[in-house]
């Protein structure tokens, strides 16, 4: 097994100013393809101390990663580092040169005359394209040692990750293929998720590993064999055991998110929803609206923060705010309904509860209703985070639920 290390350049990140997201990225994507990530190191944009770091690294690892330090300010020192510490020659190449310029006349603008040097790149080494940004990313080979280059934007990073090193590495130093697949969930505890698969969790090829994020627990399954083919049959038993264990709590095998999958099952059902939301704010509405497509079943959102216009734009009744409180099985109904009947949409969603910290009208933080209006009827379902004290959490898992209550609702009909 190859071994490999990251190295992250870039003061900033030293001064804490950015997170250094590339380096998760790429211990991850790494390890996909079954290249152990020994080591992460980070240096700011100092020349020996990054070349110290470098040779460092190469005295442990086989392959050195690096991100950032390639753009075109003086304090952009990678390269340079680099080709200097390993002895490879720069030189401009007309092409990088010509697409570079290309980047800049798209935009409706002029080269500085700074971007010249990222078209220079060692004599011999390979280059990598970079086609979300002007820097092309490289790697140097020598002595059975890979050090390899890429640009710091996180986006520009992992396009050229995905497109060219990715491909690079697979070719050269991962040793088989290794697939994941991730089973999710919402409303199963990550100990309890566990429980159910005990049994499974101590298999080695694949291995099954349960996690939990966010109010979401999700289990990963992950084989290794010679080919993606052979990856997938190993998985494939193991993925519908675990999914028929979990049951209704499963939302989605490989799927991105629930927003993702409340989207696809509106479409297939040709459903339009409006959602009324109190508590979360327009939290719902965000997370339906970020899945291209959104436009073809989302109707409206209309956030009714106060009592006022939940009974001016949605028809909650001011009885049923003097007797329930704002946060009730009856208001959530009322909005729902209120919704559906405004936006003349198939499905009306309601969201009212307590973000906290804090009590309301007596009740705890974390405390919500979610209503569903149909053609069939109305209900609502109450739901508590039982976090008191974490107001965004508390918004985001409330929001969870509502999008998990209406999933459940539209695997229903
Ligand atoms: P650089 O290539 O060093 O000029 O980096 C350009 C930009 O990429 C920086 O301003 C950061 O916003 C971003 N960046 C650089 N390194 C990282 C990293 N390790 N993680 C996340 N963002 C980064
Ligand atoms: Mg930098």
């Amino acid at each position: 097994m190859f071994t490999c290390e990251l190295c992250s350049v870039g003061t900033e990140l030293l001064l804490g100013d950015i997170l250094n997201t590339n380096a998760q990225y790429l211990s991850r994507e790494l390890a996909a393809l079954g290249i152990a990530v020994l080591h992460q190191g980070t240096v700011g944009d100092n020349p020996q101390r990054l070349a110290d770091e470098l040779s460092a690294s190469l005295k442990r690892s086989d392959i050195v990663i690096l991100t950032g330090g390639l753009g075109p300010t003086a304090d952009d020192i990678t390269k340079e580092v680099c080709c200097e510490l390993l002895g490879f020659q720069l030189v401009r190449d007309e092409s990088i040169l010509r697409s570079i310029a290309a980047h800049f006349q798209k935009r409706g603008s002029v080269m500085p005359a700074s971007n010249l040097k990222q078209a220079d790149v060692p004599a011999s080494g390979t280059v990598f394209e970079n086609t979300r940004g002007t820097a092309p990313g490289m790697a140097l080979e020598k002595d059975g040692k890979c050090v390899i280059l890429l640009p710091g934007p996180p986006k520009e990073m992992s396009a050229m990750f995905d497109i060219s090193v990715r491909p690079f590495l697979l070719n050269k130093y991962a040793d088989g293929v290794i697939v994941s697949r991730s089973i999710r969930t919402f409303g199963i505890g990550e100990s309890a998720m566990a429980e159910r698969i005990a049994d499974m969790l101590d298999g080695e090829n694949p291995t099954v590993a349960p996690y939990a994020k966010e109010g979401e627990a999700l289990v990963r399954v992950t084989a290794k064999a010679e080919s993606a083919e052979a990856a997938h049959a190993l998985l494939a038993p193991v993925v519908s055991e675990i999914t028929a264990r979990l049951g209704e709590f499963v939302y989605g095998i490989d799927a991105g998110s629930l927003q993702e999958t409340v989207v696809k099952l509106l479409l297939e059902k040709k459903l339009k929803a409006a959602f009324a939301e109190s508590c979360t704010a327009g939290y719902v509405a965000k997370r339906l609206t970020e899945i291209p497509g959104a436009s073809e079943v989302f109707d409206c959102g209309v956030v009714t923060y106060s009592n006022a216009m939940k009974v001016k734009l949605l028809g909650v009744s001011e009885q049923t705010l003097r007797e329930h409180g704002a946060v009730s099985e009856q208001t959530a109904r009322e909005m729902a309904e209120g919704v559906r009947a405004v936006s003349g949409a198939d499905v009306g969603v309601s969201v009212t509860g307590v973000a906290g910290p804090g009590a309301s009208e007596k009740k705890p933080a974390g405390l919500s209703y979610i209503g569903i209006c149909g053609k069939e009827g109305t209900f609502a379902v109450r739901f508590e985070t039982g976090r008191e004290h974490d107001r965004e959490y508390n918004r985001y898992v409330t929001s969870s639920k509502a999008l998990d209550v209406l999933r459940r609702y539209i695997n229903s009909l």
